[in-house]
């Protein structure tokens, strides 16, 4: 392959013929289109049939871009300064729709002529008694010929594009242009086994037929072949750091299990460990006699008991010499660990370490010296565990609480710790992960999967109640209190809107407080001093206060099995993966617990279906599966953090499972093969790793 032709492809793309250094940046800013090979990957998101023309007619509410064929009449500017705009009426003899213009109305009056034939192009709305359409791409009639040909695809553009010319149309004007240049130098991605076993399209023609497709069967061809290659180079990469930190990174061996972890398990534990915890259990066990550094993620349900895994694999490393931590995403989380932990473990004599942001200088002067001299043998804290003056003696194991909210850099951080061996990496998720979702932001780590949860637990009732019915919730609340129980009622708390949820907050607990003037009513938010919050929380926890008002701090971790119901106003304005894990804060003790979603009368249709997804099912891994298929990918929680390295483009973990499995099970048997990719056959693969995942990192550097 020639370094002159594939080098074509990361020119920059302000020198993109009709580009541009002002367009250029905004390609480089609103959608990440740095060079040549960023604008072709910059993929449709779907197509729409240009080939059919509407009557006016058959429009309906529903209809995504039409488009139609007919005259322009009456022109009219309307309204004034920044609510001025341009309207016309279009008729093609079946009816009349009206289009509007709100930018660059002096150009448009310009350019169309009442009176003529133009086909237009745009999604109709209703307004009024009539629809409209904003905006429409607008040709003369004798360009017809051009344009209809068959799928357009129409690309995502922001705002700030289309104003600059580069609305989806233009997009697709720039890839044309661009595809007709760079024909030459498109040059295959995957071996030819791939595409022979596999049947995939080549590559440069998949590129053209995911912009051009000349029909349906085509793009579908295109689509499967591009969405392989992006999930396939992904599996390769992580899968490859996989292989790699185990081929490089000593872990400590932790050769005996000792007192201990021996007394801890035959004489203090209150209650069997699952079967599931069990092998957890003795799959750590393996990994840290291997010698390899273990680096594990621990899956499983709210509640499921993957506290008691982690302490187990702690004792592990002290009964081997080391030390061991534990961190959690909020100060809370990280008191309530230390307290849990402490008490566990005072029986065994091991004293426990806490270390916070909020910690004082003098708690730091007692702590640190004793981590570093190895006196003190398990911490619990916060990001501030990773901070520079923090030394251990011998770290052996370390923990991550909830790793929804740690990056892999602030894991790495955590190898540092040691100089020579690396701790052993244990990731407790917070909420279950689909498989295909694991897959591919967690494909580097081994996954251990607690799918059970301990005996005697009562299923969580749920109940949706509105609004403006709450007397027999607070109805029902008296009778669980009258038994002694506690109560937690949580609020939303969304970024951009954070006064009026803390207003919320503050109305609800004067009508808290009003309605149960007998109680003690607490209430905890992200906006108060840390030592507020804990201290509030540790009146809920000793149960001096027995209803608790919150806004999502509460979301992770905290157990008070006491607490048999959780309130959750406004549920609609919550995630599912959200909603489940609030609710498993109760039906933590062994008394039937409940929760109750509250939202107002008008939920849109999502949020009905997330609140019957929560009425319907108890089960984490079913509800994270809806709730992918409900958000998508990206925006799913701990999607962003987890690695920015890995972004899709194309495929789809909610839809694409197949794939994901797929693309997993052929990067396997090729690094069975060929774990360097030094086959002649494979070089190909490891040039398109280096390119796309350049890091230091890059495993496929290093050999
Ligand atoms: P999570 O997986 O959500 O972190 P926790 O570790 O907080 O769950 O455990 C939830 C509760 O279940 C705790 O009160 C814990 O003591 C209890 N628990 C854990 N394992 C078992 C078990 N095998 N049998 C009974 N109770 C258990
Ligand atoms: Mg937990």
């Amino acid at each position: 392959m020639s370094h002159l032709l594939t080098d074509i492809l990361s020119t920059k793309i302000n020198y993109l013929t009709g580009v541009g250094p002002k367009r250029a940046e905004i390609l480089r800013e609103d959608i990440e289109v740095y060079t040549y090979l960023d604008l072709l990957h910059y993929f449709p998101f779907r197509y729409v049939d240009r080939s059919r023309f509407y009557a006016i007619r058959e429009i309906r509410t529903d209809m995504p871009y039409i488009q139609l064929r007919g005259v322009l009449r009456h022109f009219s500017e309307v309204g004034e300064g920044r609510r001025k705009r341009l309207t016309a009426t279009f008729s093609d003899g079946t009816g009349s729709i009206e289009l509007v213009w709100f930018k660059g109305i002096k150009y448009m009056r310009d350019k169309l002529q009442e009176g003529r034939r133009y086909i237009v192009f745009g999604k109709p709305t209703l307004f009024g008694s009539g629809y409209n359409i904003a905006h429409p791409e607008i040709d003369v009639e004798e360009k017809a010929e051009q344009i209809t040909g068959g799928l357009t695809p129409i690309y995502h553009t922001t705002e700030r594009m289309k104003n600059m010319g580069l609305g989806s149309k233009q997009l697709q004007q720039l890839i044309y242009v661009l595809l007709n240049q760079v024909s030459a130098s498109l040059t295959e991605t995957l071996p030819s086994y791939l595409l022979a076993t596999y049947g995939f399209l080549a590559y440069p023609e998949a590129v053209r037929q995911i912009h051009f497709p000349q029909g349906v069967a085509q793009l579908e061809l295109a689509r499967t072949r591009l969405k392989f290659e992006e999930l396939f180079f992904v599996q390769l990469h992580l899968l490859g750091s996989k292989l790699e930190r185990k081929a490089r990174f000593r872990g400590i061996v932790f050769p005996s299990v000792g007192h201990l972890f021996n007394t801890f398990y035959k004489e203090h534990l209150p209650f069997e460990l699952t079967t599931a915890q069990k092998r957890v259990v003795r799959e750590i066990r393996q990994d840290t006699l291997t010698g390899h550094q273990m680096n594990r993620l621990v899956q499983g349900d709210v509640g499921s008991g993957k506290t008691l895994v982690a302490l187990l694999a702690m004792l592990l490393a002290l009964d081997n010499g080391c030390q061991a931590c534990l961190m959690a995403p909020t100060e809370i989380l990280a008191r309530q660990h230390h307290h849990t932990l402490s008490e566990q473990l005072r029986p065994l004599g091991v004293e426990v370490g806490l270390l916070i942001g909020s910690s004082t200088a003098r708690q730091r002067s007692l702590l640190l010296p004793r981590l570093a001299d190895g006196a003190l043998s398990i911490v619990i804290g916060t990001h501030a565990l990773i901070e520079q003056g923090v030394v251990f003696h011998r770290l052996g194991m370390a923990v991550i609480d909830e790793q929804h909210r740690f990056g892999v850099q602030q894991r790495a951080r955590l190898w540092e710790k040691n100089a020579e061996t690396l701790p052993h990496i244990l990731i407790m998720s917070a909420t279950p992960i689909p498989r295909t979702l694991a897959m591919t932001l967690y494909g580097d780590l081994d996954i251990s999967i607690i799918d059970e949860l301990p005996p005697g637990r009562k299923p969580i009732q749920t109940l949706h109640h509105y609004d403006n019915n709450m007397a027999p919730v607070y109805r029902f609340l008296r009778s669980q209190l009258a038994a002694g129980r506690q109560v937690y009622v949580v609020y939303p708390m969304i970024e951009g809107s954070e006064s009026a949820d803390l207003k919320n907050l503050e109305d609800g607990f004067e009508l808290f407080s009003s309605a149960f003037p007998e109680e003690c009513v607490t209430m905890v938010h992200g906006k108060m001093k840390a030592h507020d919050k804990a201290s509030r929380m540790a009146e809920f926890v000793s149960g001096r206060s027995r209803i608790l008002l919150a806004t999502t701090v509460i979301e992770v971790g905290v157990n008070v099995p006491n607490a048999t119901v959780m309130i959750i106003e406004n549920a609609d304005r919550f995630g599912l993966s959200q909603l489940h894990q609030l609710r498993g804060r109760v039906g933590r003790g062994g008394e039937q617990s409940y929760c109750i979603l509250i939202t107002g009368t008008k939920v849109g249709d999502d949020s009905r279906r997330r609140i019957q997804v929560m009425v319907e099912t108890n089960d984490g891994f079913e509800i994270a599966e809806e709730d992918m298929r409900l958000r998508g990918f990206g925006d799913l929680e701990g999607t962003r953090q987890s690695g920015k390295q890995i972004s899709l483009r194309i495929a789809n973990p909610a839809r694409d499972g197949e794939l994901i499995a797929l693309s997993r099970r052929v990067a396997e048997q090729i690094l069975e093969r060929d774990p360097d990719l030094l086959h002649p056959d494979n070089h190909i693969l490891k040039l398109r790793l280096n390119k796309l995942f350049p890091k230091e990192d890059n495993w496929s550097a290093i050999s």
